[in-house]
């Protein structure tokens, strides 16, 4: 379906059915993250400390490109700077997810002082749109954290300018930003993003432990 087919509606519950996927992953717990979906000139997002295993359509606020709500009740999350953000610099994308998982927590950390997680060689990066072999290197850009979402948002312009073929960017310590042409490629992005978070961490687990023979 092309984006502009796509109402409002469907990409409503198309994201409330991704949020209760997240949270029964472990993804977004104690009310984090954050999601949206934009539909022309209007997003709709998520509410500030929703907890996201209860999420309905109704719930989510619809807001304009510079972030005012139009319709709904609620402020958006703190982060909608950078969903707007986002949008502006990804045109093409029309959704955006925002988990804290255990994984991406992990790796954001370890990888923190690198400014970039490596992910090469493995067959699920061809989750990843536009990917079409095994033998690609995705680098994963990780921004450190910060409350001041001044300093984030030039951050993350910087990290998306400096990462054209970026799918998506962490920040240290906190949790990982995807996004993709529609709801169901922003979540089949999340998914590869997260399997590969997984695996890296316990490869470099099992490398900590001495385990030669496990892992090259
Ligand atoms: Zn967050």
């Amino acid at each position: 379906m092309a984006p502009e087919e796509r109402s409002l509606q469907s990409e409503a519950e198309s994201l409330c059915a991704t949020a209760l996927w997240c949270y029964a992953r472990g993804w977004v717990p104690a009310t984090s993250g954050n999601f949206s979906a934009r539909a022309g000139e209007r997003i709709l997002i998520t509410p500030s400390g929703l907890d996201k295993g209860t999420l309905q359509p109704a719930d989510l606020l619809e807001v304009d490109d510079e972030g005012s709500v139009v319709a709904g009740s609620g402020r958006p999350s703190a982060e909608i700077a950078l969903h707007l953000l986002l949008y502006r610099a990804r045109p093409q994308a029309d959704a955006i997810l925002h988990v804290h998982s255990v994984w991406n927590t992990l790796i954001s950390r370890y990888y923190a002082a690198q400014g970039h997680v490596p992910l090469e060689g493995y067959e699920i990066l061809k989750g990843l749109s536009g990917v079409t072999t095994h033998a690609y290197l995705e680098r994963v850009p990780v921004l450190e954290n910060t409350q001041d979402y001044a300093i984030l948002s030039a951050q993350l312009a910087d990290a998306l300018a400096q990462n054209p073929a970026a799918h998506g960017v962490l920040l240290s310590r906190h949790g990982l930003y995807t996004w993709g042409q529609s709801v169901a490629e922003a979540r089949r992005h999340l998914e590869a993003l997260e399997f590969l978070f997984e695996v890296e961490m316990r490869r470099l687990f099992s490398q900590e432990a001495n385990m030669p023979d496990f892992l090259p």
